[in-house]
């Protein structure tokens, strides 16, 4: 691992970065200091150049579930995306979720790397970009705030496309 804490200015600049774009989301305790919590984690690990507004979202197939709060941020990293993963899994897991159980869908905190550049990534820890993202209205809501003409690197689209292909029927308010 890398943080670019930890590094001497003039290393800093030879490293290569990647425009990450990341989305975040809590439907437990208070979510919106967990989000907030995970902006500032986040900011020790790059930095943060897009935030888009924060949204209320009904949880998709999981009715007993409480509102997600959801937003999404563009985060320039010297990491790369197995880094940032690993350390955005130590964030979850000391914000109190429990990574054991993957079906336990209440948590405080969900990091998901939705894109790295235009990379193309498949092993079986990660997948880049996420496999849900162009289902997810609760994910492609917000990052059309802040990345409109970003082209998902496998469906070869914009973000407003995927939007305007979505059947809707999720709940997706924006809060002021
Ligand atoms: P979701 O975010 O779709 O609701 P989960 O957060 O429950 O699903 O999934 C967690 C697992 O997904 C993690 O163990 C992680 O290894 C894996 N994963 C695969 N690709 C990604 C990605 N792009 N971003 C975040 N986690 C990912
Ligand atoms: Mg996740």
């Amino acid at each position: 691992m890398k943080p670019s804490g930890f590094l001497a200015p003039q290393n800093q600049q030879s490293l290569k970065t990647i425009l990450f774009y990341l989305g975040l989301g809590s439907n437990l305790g208070d979510r919106k200091r967990h989000i907030e919590d995970a902006i500032a984690f986040l900011q020790s690990c790059g930095q943060v150049v897009r935030k888009s507004a924060f949204y209320e979202t009904s949880p998709l197939a999981m009715p007993a579930a409480g509102l997600f709060l959801n937003m999404v941020l563009a985060l320039e990293s010297v990491l790369d995306p197995q880094e940032l993963l690993a350390v955005c899994k130590v964030h979850e897991a000391s914000q109190g979720r429990d990574l054991e159980d993957s079906h336990y869908k209440n948590r405080p905190i969900d990091i998901d790397i939705l894109q790295a550049g235009d990379m193309v990534i498949a092993t079986p820890e990660l997948t880049v970009p996420h496999p849900r993202l162009c289902e997810r209205g609760f994910v492609l809501v917000p990052l059309f705030e802040i990345a409109p003409k970003l082209v998902h690197p496998l469906e070869k689209v914009t973000v407003t496309r995927l939007l305007s292909r979505l059947k809707g029927g999720e709940k997706i308010r924006r809060q002021e």
